[in-house]
């Protein structure tokens, strides 16, 4: 019969990729605690207009990627992304009434039909950070921070950071006005998507990546427009503070005029995080503040600012990590006493397996080096004495002592 397969993007996580990801969680967690941040988890699916609202209707997100169903007439929508559904909680939980920074993480899988491709799945992770409750660009600098430290706790280098502001809805209008003017007379000749995007949402036309498109975005007249400064003062206030924060802090950064963010709902600060060592697919982190966002979703007017990244490619830069092996195999021909001491040795939180076939003591010993870090042999003359013989299996030594002092071997 036929076997069934994984579907096309998606991947199982095995038993030996588990390090990684245990890995990337555990710093996760201990990164963004030191930092006051809490953990928070929501739903998987949403109703659809959730994201239709909060991550925008001109993005490729809402327009070509989301798994929506309908289940009694509702049309619900597989997270592609999880700051929607933070939001959401944040304000049917009135956690705008907690007092200010409210710092929030999360992980787990998100979905988007996207084309499979290295680095890019239709169902794959992503940690991240929200930071509700504060205007001032510290907020920006320490979320920025965030990242960059978890990323240094992973052991990834050759990473960059890349900065920019999308100014204020009133500053970015007179943006867009002059971007669409120059970029007018090009009209025919772009993509499909950017004619879309001309009228809907220009400011994503700078994040085509269709080479014909890119090309007319880098004439001088274009790049005049797109390489000026047009963010407000208050806007620039906000930017150069932040600057200073992260020079005097020793982060470096770029700054990339052509960074826009595929979401609607970013206001000054954008920033990724690129590796070096991948390949096309290179953003590992991507975040920004989005003021408006909390209060567009019905919530009271709160600032915010937030990152995710792909934990897939992060794992890829982690690359392999060794296996983790049981403590102690118990070795014995008898089960009933094997049993015993490897349920004593749990309880006291050690892990401990033992050999359920009853198989010769050479056999086991051969699965214990496969396995474990010490075989604890339990021969009859070990039961009649009460003892049990430690054996470290990297370096063969042995020594048979007391039960009591066995488990001192491995606390
Ligand atoms: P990209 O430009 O690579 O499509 P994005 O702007 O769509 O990224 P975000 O929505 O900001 O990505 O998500 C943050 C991070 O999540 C990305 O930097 C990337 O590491 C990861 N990511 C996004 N989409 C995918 C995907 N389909 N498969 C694997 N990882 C992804
Ligand atoms: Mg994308």
């Amino acid at each position: 019969m036929a076997i069934i397969r994984v579907q096309k993007g998606t991947k199982d996580i095995l038993p030996c990729d588990m390090p990684v990801w245990h890995f990337m969680e555990d710093k996760a967690r201990e990164i963004f605690t030191s930092y006051g941040a809490k953990e928070i988890r929501t739903p998987i699916f949403e109703a659809t207009e959730l994201f239709a609202r909060g991550v925008g209707d001109t993005t490729d997100i809402v327009n070509k990627e989301m798994y929506t169903f309908e289940k009694s007439e509702r049309s619900l929508t597989l997270r592609p992304e999880n700051t929607a559904g933070v939001v959401r909680s944040f304000i049917e939980n009135g956690m705008h009434r907690l007092s200010a920074p409210v710092k929030l993480w999360y992980k787990g899988p998100m979905f988007r039909y996207e084309r499979p491709q290295a680095g890019r799945q239709r169902q794959f992770h992503q940690v991240g950070v929200e930071v509700f409750g504060i205007k001032q660009a510290a907020a920006d600098a320490e979320v920025i921070l965030m990242a960059v430290n978890y990323l240094k706790a992973l052991g990834l280098n050759d990473l960059s950071v890349e900065l920019n502001s999308l100014g204020c809805p009133e500053c970015r209008e007179v943006f867009k006005t002059k971007l669409k003017e120059v970029i007018k007379p090009y009209l025919p000749q772009l993509c499909p998507d950017c004619q879309a995007r001309y009228e809907k949402n220009p400011l994503r036309l700078l994040d085509c990546k269709v080479e014909e498109c890119k090309e007319i975005y880098a004439k001088p007249e274009i790049q005049a427009v797109i390489q000026s400064d047009f963010i407000c003062e208050n806007c620039a206030n906000h930017f150069n503070e932040l600057k200073c924060y992260l020079n005097a802090l020793n982060i470096n950064y770029s700054i990339n005029k052509l960074l826009v963010r595929g979401l609607d709902y970013y206001n000054r600060t954008v920033f990724e995080i690129k590796s070096n060592n991948l390949g096309s697919q290179n953003a590992v982190c991507g975040g920004g503040r989005y003021d408006s966002l909390v209060k567009n979703l019905g919530g009271e007017d709160t600032p915010a600012i937030g990152f995710a990244m792909g934990m897939e490619r992060l794992a890829s830069l982690i690359g392999q990590k060794e296996d983790e092996r049981t403590t102690a195999f118990v070795v014995s021909n008898n089960t009933l006493e094997a049993i015993r001491l490897t349920e004593e040795l749990r309880a006291d939180g050690i892990s401990a397996e033992f050999d359920l076939t009853n198989k010769k003591f050479v056999k086991q010993l051969e699965k214990a080096s496969k396995v474990a870090k010490f075989a604890l042999i339990l021969g009859e003359d070990e039961i009649a004495a009460g003892k049990v013989t430690v054996k470290n299996l990297d370096t063969s030594e042995q020594k048979t002592v007391s039960r009591e002092e066995a488990k001192k071997f491995f606390t």
